[in-house]
């Protein structure tokens, strides 16, 4: 079964592809089908960010779609950047410039004040009456500065805890891909995709 992947990001797409070809689905991304359309991702979360990307794309396609949305939650800032993380401070910041803002908003804030957690939500829409939604989550601290050259985005402040076992106390951006994909939000909110998909009969056993 093809499945489009609501996304223009090739790391993701190849992602959900190592995931969803073992299952049986053909992964196509948004220009294999065609579409083009700049989705605007009004919602207030990151559920309903992903259902208005997969929505809008299975609107103009009619086959099935799946799409994300992710961002790094901090708890002493309520919960911010979430759903603005990858706009974080404005659209001229790259992640660097990004993540040297998070580390002044946090200046002076003690280490038990400064948890935080990645989520990852994906929005599946099979036909007209079947959709459903999946959600993880990392979670750590945010650390003082950067440390580590791998990942991208907020990793390399984002500081595992000891319940990662020896990956404790590394940032995101000092573990392999292989690694932070068997933890990480969008590796555990793909596990429970692949779940789901079983569990609804669109994978053959
Ligand atoms: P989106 O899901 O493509 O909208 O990305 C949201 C933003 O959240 C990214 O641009 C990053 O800033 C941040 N983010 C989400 N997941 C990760 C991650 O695994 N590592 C680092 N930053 C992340």
């Amino acid at each position: 079964m093809k499945i489009v992947i609501a996304t223009t990001n090739e790391g993701k797409l190849r992602e959900f592809r190592q995931i969803l070809s073992p299952l049986g689905f053909e992964a196509v991304s948004l220009r294999d089908v065609g579409v083009s359309a700049d989705i605007a991702e009004d919602g207030d979360s990151f559920e309903e960010n992903a259902r208005i990307k997969a929505q809008t794309v299975y609107d103009l396609v009619k086959t099935p779609v799946i799409a994300d949305d992710s961002g790094l939650c901090v708890d002493f800032l309520d919960g911010a950047p979430g759903i603005y993380s990858a706009r974080y401070g404005g659209e001229e910041l790259d992640d660097t410039g990004r993540v040297e803002k998070l580390l002044q908003e946090l200046e002076n804030v003690p280490e038990p004040l400064r948890g935080a957690e990645y989520v990852c939500a994906i929005y599946a829409v099979m036909d007209e009456k079947t959709e459903f939604v999946v959600t993880a989550k990392m979670s750590g601290i945010i650390g003082t500065e950067p440390v580590g050259d791998g990942g991208f985005g907020y990793d390399p402040i984002f500081i595992l805890g000891e319940e990662y076992g020896s990956l404790g106390g590394k940032s995101v951006a000092q573990i392999s891909a292989e690694e932070k994909h068997k933890i990480s939000h969008r590796g555990k909110a793909a596990v429970l995709l692949a779940e789901k998909l079983k569990e609804l009969g669109y994978v053959k056993s």
